[in-house]
């Protein structure tokens, strides 16, 4: 069986599948098993008794120099995360791979060797991660995706209330510290149960959908946020905006619906055509209030327009 060792601890060392490189305390390459030989391109007679820097130069001050050192000199292993140091070893998965210089990734463990009679050695053991980092990815774009859907509207694909209550809190924090004014409005579609009633659940669906995009289309900064508060009622955030410029922007929506003109018969509007109706609260930069009394303002508001013939904005002041 002794005899036997040798040979099958040799074998073992090429069959493993994972990458494993043996230096002596000089740093010459003294083993390079056969999946390196595979993923790296180079041959056990090419490598044996090389300086590791030569075969592996862009190596030469990096972290795996490091850890070489560290477990040559002070006995103690190293673990290289792929998080950190990416792929440090030119190793590679095809010859295609290799072609575009796509290195497969890696996981590097640096461990101290003591062997009776002589220094000490190391053993380095690359591992391919590449599974692991694809699942993690894949993982991580599957969490953004969740995370936009959970604050986009099913319906509409717009920010949906809980987006806006976030949103409003956010903005509503910023406009305290920085002293700024801010605006809410609130936008109802008019008579939108007898469009419904008339026409159908479907194509109340479809006029939802289409107002929705022709409002989100008219937002230009970044900190506004048009959201869909509840049924066929929508709210804007205007950031840093006064009165002023939170009734053109009202003005600006009113006049896109009518625009959009989807026909409605049963409507009272002359046009015939589905309109809203917008009620604006602002909160002046000198005089906050609470987030409530903004909503509440702006449901006054917009109770205003209502009475005063729809198809109209109305504004309040806190
Ligand atoms: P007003 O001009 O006063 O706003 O009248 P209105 O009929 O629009 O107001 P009301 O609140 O009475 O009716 C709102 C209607 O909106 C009732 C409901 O059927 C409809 N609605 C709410 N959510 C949806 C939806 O997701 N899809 C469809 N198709 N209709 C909806
Ligand atoms: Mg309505
Ligand atoms: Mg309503």
């Amino acid at each position: 069986m002794s005899s036997l060792r040798l040979p099958l601890l040799e074998s073992v060392f090429c069959a493993v599948s994972l990458g494993a490189i043996v230096l002596d305390n000089e740093r010459r390459i003294v083993l390079w098993n056969s999946w390196m030989v595979k993923h790296s391109g180079l041959k056990h007679e090419q490598v044996l008794g090389q300086d590791f820097f030569a075969v592996c130069p862009e190596l030469r001050g990096g972290r795996v120099d490091t850890a070489i050192q560290h477990a040559l000199y002070n006995n103690f292993p190293s673990l290289l995360s792929q998080t950190l140091n990416k792929a440090p070893f030119a190793l590679y998965l095809s010859p295609a791979a290799a072609a575009h210089d796509e290195r497969m990734q890696q996981a590097v463990e640096v461990t101290p060797i003591a062997i009776e009679g002589t220094a000490r050695h190391c053993l380095i053991q690359v591992s391919d991660v590449s599974i692991a980092v694809g699942r993690e990815r894949l993982l991580r774009e599957q969490t953004m995706v969740l995370r936009s859907q959970t604050f986009s509207d099913g319906l509409t694909g717009i920010a949906n209330r809980r987006h806006f209550d976030v949103a409003m809190e956010k903005e509503h924090r910023r406009a305290k510290r920085g002293g700024t004014p801010l605006s809410l409005l609130m936008i109802d579609i008019d008579h939108f149960k007898a469009y419904n009633d008339h026409y159908g659940h479907q194509k109340g669906d479809q006029c939802l959908i289409q107002v929705a995009a022709a409002l989100a289309g008219i937002l230009k900064r970044p900190c506004d946020l048009m959201a869909r508060y509840g049924g066929e009622e929508f709210a804007m955030i205007l950031p840093e905006t006064d009165v002023n410029q939170a009734l053109l922007m009202a003005e600006a929506i009113r006049a896109r619906t009518q625009e959009l003109a989807i026909p409605h018969e049963r409507t009272t509007d002359a046009s015939q055509l589905v309109t809203v109706s917008i009620g604006i609260a602002t909160q002046k930069a000198e005089a906050t209030v609470e987030i409530d009394a903004l909503i509440g303002a702006a449901d006054r508001a917009l109770y205003q327009a209502k009475r005063n013939g729809r198809n109209r904005v109305a504004a309040l002041q806190s």
